[in-house]
């Protein structure tokens, strides 16, 4: 029983029975709403509220002018315009209706309220998609992905989610499931017919090339795992230096509007703004902080503490020195802070003479790219966007191929499956008995199975969709 069959089995749905309503789109004033209805009553439901058209006798997949009226008083609710489509040809496979009312708070609700009046039960959160699921439209990895699109931040983050969502991601561990279950298939009628003496040694061979293959695929889509995961959550870029040699300006740069203030009062950096901006499609998640050094001012001191919190957990630290300045004590300190991290020091305002030593500026850096801005002047963007790139993605987004594995919970069953084909070739090494390392091949199908959902539990499934927003 395949995990859909055995999720409806043990009562994890009633996908057939009922029929679930909610509002598509996002509360709030705009120019439409939609509210969207999945189950095999939701053309019937959505009919006895519409004014217009019999909609259980339009074809499927067209859209229809009319109002939504009270069932009772014959009250008309709103103007909408109603799409009525059939499944199995729709995102959740069963019958779908769509009716796009006018954009605000009160009438989506009203409407909505109207078609639960009709039967409908309020959807949970992802539940539609899990339908999708559930019906088999899509694999658990694609459904993961059209959160993905939804969540994105740049166009860099989308295409990684679409292709997730095409199944491109999909069919690569489907393929190495196969050469998996085959292998084994192969390996089991092999032990089964011993008609040649050296049967065992061809199961070992073939096993042995087997699982190189899928472990050598395993190991290349986690190595480029870091860079999905950079194209979908963005680099967390913190910004350091001392007060006033240009960070919120740098700041302001990158984005091109004025979020954080900039002022010639040292030290008035005084909160964490956090911005997402761009980098050649790569988002950078920018977080602007009040510089580390000791203060008695305590506003400032929350923005230092939180400025060495911040040092934590970035991807990268844009340092930022000033041209026109001495280098200080605080300057080497805040050096020693950035060791071992990913770093680009920026010599900031050289529109202005020199008077940083330049010399001692490269000893500190450590072989870290050192760029020369001036924020006044707009130069030196470009240079950092390069380095940024350069240190991120070895001077190329390969925005081609972007089959990226960028979740969280598919790169972790990726690392379990190699370790468990690792099991099974250290196994091989040995010479243990074939069908010990079987158990390891076997394992490693599952794993990879999880990703995409074919053994993935009812909890999991859950717990995922619950992560959804509403009506999607
Ligand atoms: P922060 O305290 O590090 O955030 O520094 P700010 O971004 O607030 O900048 C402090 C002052 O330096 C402001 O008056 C800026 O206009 C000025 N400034 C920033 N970048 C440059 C630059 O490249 N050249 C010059 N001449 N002034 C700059």
């Amino acid at each position: 029983m395949c995990v859909r069959e055995s999720y409806r089995a043990r009562g994890g749905s009633l996908m057939e029975t009922d029929t679930i309503a909610a509002i598509s789109t996002a509360l709030g004033e705009g120019a439409i709403g939609i509210v969207r209805l999945s189950g095999p009553q939701a053309i019937q439901s959505a009919n006895r509220l519409f004014k217009g058209k019999n909609l259980e006798q339009v074809p499927s997949h067209t859209i229809h002018y009319g109002h939504i009226v009270h069932i009772e008083t014959n009250e008309t609710i709103d103007e909408v315009m109603v799409s009525v489509m059939h499944g199995p040809k729709t995102y959740t496979r069963e019958d779908i209706v769509e009716i796009n009312c006018h954009g605000g708070v009160v009438a989506v609700k009203r409407v909505l309220a109207s078609v639960l009046q009709e039967g409908a039960r309020i959807a949970e959160p992802g539940e539609f998609t899990k339908r999708a699921f559930l019906n088999g439209r899509v694999d658990l990895s694609q459904a993961e992905a059209v959160m993905d699109v939804i969540r994105s931040k740049t166009d860099a983050a989308m295409k990684v989610a679409q292709h997730q969502m095409d199944g491109k991601l999909s069919r690569l561990i489907q393929q190495l499931r196969q050469t998996l279950i085959e292998t084994v298939a192969h390996v089991e009628v092999n032990i089964d017919y011993p008609e040649y003496d050296d049967v065992e040694e061809m199961s070992e061979e073939m096993m042995r090339i087997k699982t190189k293959e899928v472990h050598h695929e395993i190991e290349h889509l986690l190595h480029v795992a870091n860079q999905g995961k950079i194209l979908r959550e963005g680099i967390r870029t913190g910004i350091i230096g001392r007060p006033n040699v240009g960070k919120s300006s740098l700041l302001n740069s990158i984005v091109q509007e004025t979020k954080a203030i900039v002022t010639d009062v040292p030290g008035t950096t005084r909160d964490i703004i956090e911005e997402y901006v761009q980098v050649k499609g790569v988002p950078l998640r920018l977080v602007d902080t009040a510089g580390i050094r000791e203060t008695e001012d305590i506003v400032e001191k929350i923005g230092v503490e939180r400025s060495r919190q911040v040092l934590g957990e970035s991807d990268l630290i844009l340092l930022v020195l000033n041209n026109n300045e001495l280098l200080t004590d605080e300057d080497v300190h805040l050096f020693e802070a950035v060791k071992g991290l990913e770093v680009i020091v920026l010599i900031n305002k050289i529109d202005l003479p020199r008077q940083l030593d330049m010399k001692k500026v490269e000893e500190l850096a450590g072989g870290a790219p050192i760029i020369p801005t001036s924020f006044k002047t707009d130069q030196g963007i470009e240079a950092l966007e390069n380095a940024i790139e350069e240190l991120f993605f070895a001077g190329e987004i390969t925005s081609g191929d972007m089959t990226y594995v960028s979740n969280i919970r598919h790169i972790r069953l990726l690392e379990e499956a190699k370790e468990s084909l690792e099991e099974a070739m250290h196994g091989l090494e040995l010479h243990m008995p074939i069908d010990i390392v079987q158990i390891d091949v076997t394992r490693t199908w599952e794993l990879l199975g999880e990703i995409i959902g074919d053994t993935a539990s009812d909890g999991l499934i859950d717990q995922l969709f619950s992560q959804f927003c509403l009506g999607k």
